[in-house]
Parts: C-alpha cells; structure tokens; sequence
C-alpha cells in the first residue's frame, strides 16, 4: 500500500467510526448530481482560499458541508459502501481536480498582489497592508509593505525568487537574518504559502548592497510614483491599459491611458467612485436580504416585503426558501456572495487587490479565449478571463457616459464590477451554465442576476441586456 493510500483508510475508518456512532435513517444516494458538484467546488474554493490543501480535509470538509445531519447520528450498515463510494466521489471528482497546482506566473508577475499576501500570511490574519512600493523589478522582484497590525505601522520586505519558488519576508530595516522564508505554489487561483529554510540562496552581495542603496533613496524621496499609486484613499487597485490600440485609446491626463475620454480624462477618480458605489451596492444589497430572512415571512415589515418580492422575482424563489445544497435559505448563501464582493473591493477588509486593464475593442475579439484577452468586443462593458486571478479588464463602454434612464453612470459601472467580481470569486460564470442545465436553480449561478437585483433593491434602473440574460436562465430545472 502507498502512504495515499494508508492514509486514506485511516480517513475513512475515522469517518465511519463517527458515522456508526449515530441513529437515523436515511436514504442511500451516493449519486453526486451536479448540484453538490457546484456546491462541493465551492466548499473546497474557500477551504483552499484558508490553506487547507490536504485532499482528506477538504474532501472532508465538502461531506460534512453535503450531510450536515449526519454529524453525530448512526447510519445502517448497509450504508458504509455507499458512504465510501460518496466520499471516494468526491475526492477524485472534485477535490483532486482542484488541487492539482497550477503555474505561478500570474501571481509571480503581480509584485503587488504576491507581496501583500506574503506580507499577511508573514504576520497573520490581523494584518492590514496600508502601503506598496516596489523597490526591484521582476523577475526577483522586491516590494516594502507597509503593515498596521493595530499596534502601529511595520514595513517588511518581501522579494521573490521565482526559480526556487521561494519568497523571504523580514523587516524592511533589519539584517537579512531576520528574513523568514516561505515555499510557494499556486493552488486553484490562490496562493499557498509553506515554511521553509533560507537555505543558501541569500541575494548576492552586490544585490544586496543596491536594494540597500535603492531602500535609501526611497526612503529619502517623496517619489512621484509612490504618490501616484497611493493617492487613492482607502482603496487600493492597480489601473493598467496594456495593449491599446492607435487611434482607440486616448491619454488620460494622469498617465494612464483610457480606452475612451471620459470626466476630463480622470481615468483613476472614475474608477476608484465605481469601486466605492459597487462595494454600496453590495453592502446594500447583502443588508436587504439579511432583513428580510432575519423574521419569518408574515411578520415581515413593507421593507422586507418588497425585498422579498423583487428577490421572487429575479431568482424565482423566496429568499427563505431552503436551498437544500446551500446548506440553509437561498438568501443567506446569496447575501453572502454580495458580502464578499464588498468585502474583496475594500482593501482594508479583502485579501485581494484587483487589477483593472483597459483594453480596446475590436470588431473580430475572442476574448473568451485567455490568450486573447487583448481586446473586447464592441459590446463589452468590461469581462473576466476565468483563471486570471483578481483581474477586472475594462472596455470602452465601461468609461463612456451613457446616460441611461435611471441608473446614473456611477451606478451603472458600479454594477459592472459588482458583476465582474462575481465572475473572479465564484465563477458565476456567463457561459458556464451552457451544458450544465441540471443545476437546479440555474439564476442563482447568473452573476447578471446579481447585478439586477442589486440594482433594483437600489432603486435604480437595470440595462435591458442584464435583464435579458438574467431571464434567459429557466427558475428551475
Ligand atoms: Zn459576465
């Protein structure tokens, strides 16, 4: 037997143990539909999110998630097969896929967004990053983070060593003897981060010197750039415009270049307010439905009626509805996913920092194929490339004014990112409900329904296009 293997048939045997422990009956189903797919996937996104990569833990994790009622009660013998097989199910259909690493470019060619999160996992969950600046360039890129532990500002560094897939984090001022190293690797989109020895693969000395003599300067200097990337209050994000076209693009008059002039070419005010009204109209949103699943459905207040109605009325059921894979009412898992949009776009809460990308249209674009990711198309209003991680890329209309009936171009961009980041958390994915009808609350995994509903619960007008996306997905199946 492998050491896998051994393991597994202690996992199992623990399992069993508890299992046999209880009382009830209960019907054997050892079917994985696709409803507990979806849900097992996102059990073991946020396990992985946390650090948990042990393939039993988090196969664990997703069938505890599956049977809560099963914890503590006895199941008849006659079910330890199909328990097994259930468990085995979900270890190798869905956890094993998951885990399976993936290259670390992206996140290794985003000094910022390594740096932070190195920076975080160095001091602990408590940690808020306040402050990046990059003193070396990829591909041994080196960033000072400016921490607040609540105990006062600390500044580390954080440089990179893409070859050993290793990264050190110590005080910005201290000898290199301080640094502490991690192993990193790239799981699902996150990034795992693993204790390790600084075994011999110190900087070179000459290396070493510069990046003292670069810290130096940086720390003498009030350097345009650094006042540039931090002057955004509150919120921190990256504005890129890679790959414009001639005669598609414009300057902005803050260096960055947009793909259309907009607000006297103040590309970076106009995001940074879309940033702020989507965090409101998920928080608002999120507190919407909360009240109105907080008290049973008759004694809701006019407030929590009508947020009862218009929820009805984009996902096709009563936010107090149980959603039986959701592990409880439908509002509750729903609130949560607007929760965590406010929660990622808030620097001081999230442990992301999006990446926004201009990008051109283009009449013939396919950019649903990542390495087209250079263009959108004439309709875009910004998308996502699934597996590109924390990125947003924003399209023409995203910036053109459209002076839509009741919806505010504020709000209406607001709500683009709403969406978009529905796509980069959960994959509530446009196109991935094609072939996969059997879900069976098809609107709940619709990022555009989100979006009109959070819209409405805001009093503002919806596009015609969201809504009629929203609607092409049946109530249920
Ligand atoms: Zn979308």
């Amino acid at each position: 037997m492998f050491k896998g293997e051994i393991e597994l048939e202690a996992e199992l045997e623990d399992l069993m143990s508890i299992l046999a422990e209880s009382e009830t009956e209960f019907e054997i189903e050892a079917e994985l539909t696709p409803a507990k797919r979806t849900r097992g996937r996102e059990v073991a996104s946020d396990q992985i999110r946390a650090g948990v990569t042990d393939e039993n833990k988090v196969t664990d994790a997703i069938f505890y998630d599956l049977h809560p009622t099963w914890k503590d009660k006895r199941l008849p013998s006659n079910a330890a097969r199909a328990i097994k097989d259930e468990w085995i199910q979900i270890r190798n259909l869905i956890v094993r896929p998951m885990l399976q690493e993936m290259a670390c470019s992206g996140w290794e060619s985003d000094p910022e967004s390594f740096a932070k999160r190195a920076a975080e996992h160095h001091l602990g969950v408590s940690a808020r990053t306040t402050r990046i600046v990059r003193t070396a360039n990829p591909p041994n890129w080196a960033c000072n983070v400016s921490v607040d532990r609540g105990d006062g500002p600390v500044v580390l560094t954080v440089q990179l060593s893409p070859a050993e897939k290793l990264v050190r984090v110590g005080p910005a001022s201290g000898p290199s003897g301080q640094m502490m190293c991690y192993k990193y690797r790239c799981v699902a989109a996150n990034l795992v981060f693993e204790s390790s020895v600084c075994s011999g693969s110190a900087p070179q000395p000459e290396l070493e010197a510069e990046l003292e003599d670069l810290m130096a300067l940086l720390a003498s200097s009030d350097l345009q750039a650094e006042a540039e990337v931090f002057a955004v209050p509150r919120l921190v994000f990256d504005l890129q415009c890679a790959a414009c076209a001639d005669g598609q693009c414009v300057a902005c008059q803050d260096q960055h270049c947009a793909a259309c002039p907009v607000a006297r070419g103040d590309c970076r005010t106009v995001l940074n307010d879309a940033i702020g009204e989507a965090i409101r109209l998920a928080n608002n949103a999120a507190d919407r439905v909360e009240a109105a699943i907080r008290v049973r459905a008759e004694l809701r207040d006019g407030q929590a009626q009508r947020t009862a109605q218009l929820f009805h009325l984009v996902f096709c059921h009563d936010p107090l509805e149980t959603v039986p894979w959701a592990g409880g009412p439908s509002g509750a898992s729903v609130a949560q996913r607007f929760r965590a949009v406010a929660h990622e776009l808030d620097f001081n809460q999230g442990q992301r920092r999006m990446r926004f990308i201009c990008r051109p249209a283009r009449v013939d674009c396919r950019q649903a194929d990542p390495a087209e990711s250079t263009c959108c198309t004439p309709n875009d209003n910004a998308f996502t490339v699934p597996g590109i991680h924390s990125t947003i890329f924003l399209c023409p209309l995203f910036w053109t004014d459209q002076n839509l009936e009741g919806l505010p171009d504020l709000s209406r961009r607001g709500g683009t990112i709403l969406h978009e980041m529905l796509h980069n958390l959960y994959d509530l994915d446009d196109s991935m409900l094609t072939g996969r009808l059997n879900i069976p609350t098809p609107r709940r995994f619709d990022a555009h329904c989100y979006k009109a509903f959070a819209l409405w619960i805001s009093d503002l007008s919806v596009e015609q296009f969201v809504l009629d996306a929203c609607n092409q997905r049946a109530c249920a199946v």
